[in-house]
């Protein structure tokens, strides 16, 4: 008899006739994150949460939304992204909203606030239009403990550092996170990264990997991911899983298959993935690791000593090499502070414009006159389309952005800040028929709810906290390209965070209900 009445409650506690919802929405193809099939039905909202689901012809509402012909999905769940900074200015999000997004993760690629308690508060008094879960990250940690320095800890050092991720966890982060090709992440050996995410499990957190390599040495850099997961024995979440360069086009067979077989010895390991062929990130990336030791000035010293220069030239062609190209047409420039007119073009047709010789050599010295003048922001053009759809094939891939909150027509950012979602849903669901509605909805929802250990956001379900998308699955669409990024996705009707209709119509309202969520390791609230 419990048995019955635990699965009738849930679908009938709010069915009565006297009952009045904050929001109710009636006839949508409701797609509850499961990964099940969709069903028929209504959902009435009462305080920020799901009060009820099915036919609730008896529920009346403030606000009725009508469904017919939509889709009823949770708010997607974006698990990397790169916020800080931006929500300040920008806490309604728009380029997060209008893709579906309800829920990010940011403080990913090692690159976090270390004050994880006053983070956390400024966002709970700035209120943004997203909820809001923070990673703490290692290069800041290490950072704050032994600046930009390229050796190891010594035992206090790695102490003071092991202090910043306990407090960080104890005051709501959901996990630890490394940048291992930034600095000074990149200096640092495993066992470091062993000892940091050995506290982090002691807090229920996750480890997130921007792992050593994604190029060449991929495989490498996965056994050590796997291998801090082994050893830490924490989850594994490795960010933006991708092969890159031409030379290792292919290879996301070798990489998929390494993941599968390492969760069956046991180990918690998931990936994610933004559904394009181009990266993006900084243009020091281009710059061998131990040219970039010891902060900026030491940095420019070296670019400026010609022994130096030659031997950072040299990498750059070894590399290009490597790739099968004969110019850096592949890295373009997407925002530079100094110069914003180079803004959108590639390092081959700056070289030309700064009136060069059309050789590889010359856009290399290039590069480092860009590094000496700030440095760049960059989209790389260097995966394959085949790799993108194994990896997305896979089931324990989800879907995320890398992005931060998108500024509106600043710079010539990369599209997937705004159009991530929109395009899963427009080409690879419905044009591509890669994956099935219900499971690129899961891998939106769900999936990443689950690992991150957001249990309250993710399904569709009575008692659940009320984050909804609402769209037309034939219209469903990314604008945003590389040419001409500041584009919304469109096809979102509806969005409704914590229970406020943060999009109504298809127009952003302006409510900020989104809120700051907190880790389970959490104490002291
Ligand atoms: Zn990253």
């Amino acid at each position: 008899m419990k048995v019955i009445l635990f699965f009738l409650l849930p679908f009938s506690f709010a069915v009565s006739a006297q009952t009045v919802a904050d929001i109710l929405i009636k006839n949508g193809r409701i797609i509850d994150g499961t990964g099940n099939s969709w069903y028929h039905g209504d959902i009435a909202i009462t305080d920020g949460k799901i009060s009820a689901i099915g036919k609730l012809d008896t529920v009346s509402a403030l606000k009725t939304i009508d469904a017919t012909g939509l889709i009823v999905a949770p708010g997607f769940i974006d698990v990397h992204t790169h916020i800080e900074g931006d929500e300040i200015n920008n806490p309604t999000a728009d380029n997060f909203i209008y893709d579906g997004v309800t829920t990010v993760v940011t403080g990913n690629c090692g690159s976090s606030r270390v004050n994880i308690k006053e983070y956390l508060g400024m966002l709970d008094s700035l209120r943004t239009s997203i909820n809001i879960a923070t990673l703490i990250g290692h290069n800041d940690v290490r950072r704050a403990v032994m600046g930009n320095s390229s050796r190891n800890p010594d035992q206090q050092e790695m102490k003071k550092m092991e202090l910043l991720v306990e407090e960080a966890m104890q005051q709501g982060a959901v996990g630890f996170s490394t940048g291992l090709i930034y600095i000074p992440g990149t200096f640092s050996k495993t066992e470091e990264i062993v000892t940091l995410a050995k506290v982090t499990a002691k807090y229920n957190g996750i480890y997130v990997s921007h792992m050593r390599n994604e190029g060449d040495s991929v495989i490498q850099a996965i056994n050590e991911a796997l291998h801090i997961g082994r050893t830490a024995n924490l989850p594994v979440e490795i960010s933006h899983f991708k092969v890159t360069g031409q030379q290792n086009w292919g290879r996301s067979k070798e990489t998929i298959a390494l993941i599968e077989k390492a969760r069956m010895e046991g180990i918690d390991v998931t990936i994610d993935q933004y559904p394009y062929t181009a990266s993006s990130t900084s243009l020091s990336t281009m710059i061998p690791d131990e040219i970039l030791s010891d902060g900026n000035d030491s940095i420019q010293a070296r670019l400026q000593t010609p022994a130096i220069r030659k031997y950072v030239v040299d990498q750059m062609l070894k590399n290009l090499k490597k790739r099968k190209l004969k110019h850096f047409s592949y890295a373009v420039v997407a925002y530079h502070r100094a110069d914003t007119t180079l803004n959108g073009k590639s390092i081959e047709e700056i070289n030309l414009i700064k009136g060069r010789k059309h050789k590889a050599k010359y856009e290399a010295e290039t590069v480092i006159e860009l590094m000496l003048r700030g440095g760049a922001g960059m989209i790389f053009h260097g995966m394959h389309e085949k790799d993108i759809n194994r990896i997305m094939r896979y089931p324990y891939n989800m879907f995320a952005s890398d992005a931060s909150i998108r500024i509106f027509n600043q710079g010539i950012p990369h599209p997937r800040g705004y159009g991530t979602n929109a395009r899963i849903l427009a080409k690879y669901v419905r044009e591509e028929k890669v994956l099935s509605l219900e499971e690129a909805i899961r891998r939106m929802t769900s999936l990443p709810a689950q690992k991150f250990r957001l249990y309250d956001r993710g399904l569709l379900r009575p008692g659940i906290a009320a984050d909804i998308v609402i769209f037309n699955e034939q219209k469903v669409q990314d604008l945003s390209s590389f040419e001409r990024p500041h584009q919304y996705s469109t096809g979102f009707h509806f969005v409704v965070v914590n229970g406020a209709l943060v999009v109504d119509a298809g127009k952003h309202t302006g409510v900020r209900s989104g809120r700051s969520l907190y880790g389970s390791g959490r104490q002291n609230k």
